[in-house]
């Protein structure tokens, strides 16, 4: 992903206030977080907390919770495809409430506040309606507020474009605009509230023992989106990486020092593996029998990206009786196009048959120990090998090892690759 943002050494160096004496924070309070009255004014009393601690703060905040779909539904009440400037202008509202409600309740617990809206604070965007990308953020005048002693309160999810019309970030993008906010203040660190409290070793659904991860790198974050996903926006992640802005996520309903997301450092090193991420989302494809020669790979994978379909794994066989095997997996929801494209090819090629199967799962192990500790996989082969889970395909990068098996195998794989390698709490 490209991030069309002026880099931070070009900024306006008037808006970098984080290196004043006092730390500056920004706070991000999601849907459920502001999803009532009674919610946002404990909001503002943590806020208020914040700022007599000794800090400098920008809150930003979403739609109170269930808002969002709400407007949606209006709208699409009236048409099945509103008119997207429009859409952005009506879901803007949402975060605008929010601003306004919390400010109200800063105030009440004596704590100054002034609420502003995308464009207020000039974050200027692209003019992609419901997907609008950050170009600048100018800061109008939060940083006089911030000197002045004051909160600051920014609508998450909304900008202008070069127009001034009103641009939204898509779905879960108050998460973006918290790390932006926090990249052109200079933040010394973003937190991001919400209804989890912080980023687990795996799904506490699938592995009771899942355990809490005290920190986490950008890169594993990034790897571990299947499951990281549900907890922050992952262009976020993306972004506070690129742009060096520590990232915390941590719940506004229980105590606690929550999940720090940031670069690696030696202790880092020590914990082999961060955690199992797995997707459900996958289907395989092979096609036999293909005549070995010269560019095959991309007369059998050409047409399936040429119909935008993303390929994951694949795995090319080596060659025997002058033909091979190809294997790749995609989206399931790309998997009947993909097979039909490939039955074509199979015909086009003069391959011997294609087959498709839908009933894998994706099981990954994350970790950037992996950079310096040899036997890793071996030592995830040894696990699976031994409760009898045959592995369809591997594939591995620099910090993750993935393989594919039969989707019955889903909660045994995740429980024993989480054993193996110790990740478990003690119960
Ligand atoms: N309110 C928007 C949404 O529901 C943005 C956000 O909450 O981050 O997607
Ligand atoms: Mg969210």
């Amino acid at each position: 992903m490209v991030f069309n943002w002026r880099p931070l050494s070009d900024w306006d160096a008037s808006l970098v206030v984080g290196d004043a004496k006092m730390p500056l924070i920004v706070q991000k309070y999601g849907g459920t977080s502001v999803g009532s009255i009674e919610r946002i004014e404990a909001v503002a009393r943590k806020v208020q907390a914040a700022r007599q601690a000794g800090n400098q703060v920008v809150v930003v905040v979403s739609a109170m919770s269930g808002e969002t779909n709400r407007l949606i539904a209006l709208a699409e009440g009236i048409c099945r495809t509103p008119d997207p400037r429009e859409m952005d202008v009506l879901l803007s509202t949402g975060e605008q409430v929010t601003i306004a409600l919390l400010s109200i309740a800063l105030k009440k617990v004596g704590c100054p506040a002034c609420s502003y809206t995308g464009g207020q604070v000039r974050i200027l965007t692209d003019n992609a309606h419901g997907k609008a990308r950050i170009k600048e953020i100018d800061g109008g005048s939060v940083k006089e507020d911030l000197e002045s002693g004051r909160v600051v309160v920014v609508a998450g999810f909304q900008g202008v474009d070069s127009k001034g019309d009103i641009t939204t970030l898509g779905r879960g993008g108050s998460d973006t605009t918290a790390v932006a906010m926090a990249a052109a203040l200079n933040a010394d660190e973003c937190q991001i509230y919400t209804d989890v409290d912080g980023v687990y070793t795996t799904d506490p659904r699938i592995e009771p023992r899942a355990r809490k991860l005290d920190r986490i790198t950008f890169e594993e974050m990034l790897e571990m989106a299947s499951l990281g996903s549900k907890v922050l926006q992952i262009r976020s992640v993306e972004f506070a990486g690129k742009y060096n802005v520590p990232l915390r996520v941590l719940s506004s309903f229980t105590e606690g020092e929550g999940t720090l997301i940031t670069f690696e450092d030696e202790d880092m090193e020590d914990a082999k593996i961060a955690g199992i991420a797995f997707s459900q989302d996958e289907a395989k494809l092979t096609i036999r029998g293909v005549p070995d020669q010269p560019g095959v790979a991309f007369s059998i994978l050409g047409p399936i990206s040429g119909d935008n379909i993303e390929v994951d794994m694949i795995v090319q066989n080596i060659a025997k009786d002058d033909t091979t095997d190809f294997t790749f997996t995609v989206h399931r929801n790309d998997f009947d196009k993909a097979l039909e494209i490939l039955k074509e090819t199979a015909e086009v090629v003069g391959a011997r048959e294609v087959v498709g199967d839908k009933n894998i799962v994706k099981l990954s192990l994350v970790g950037v120990g992996m950079r310096s500790h040899a036997g890793i996989a071996s030592q995830m082969f040894e696990a699976l090998a031994r409760e009898g889970i045959n592995i369809q395909m591997i594939s591995t990068s620099e910090i993750k090892i993935s393989v594919v098996v039969d989707e019955k195998y889903l909660e045994l794989g995740v429980r024993t690759l989480h054993e193996s390698f110790g990740l478990a709490s003690e119960l």
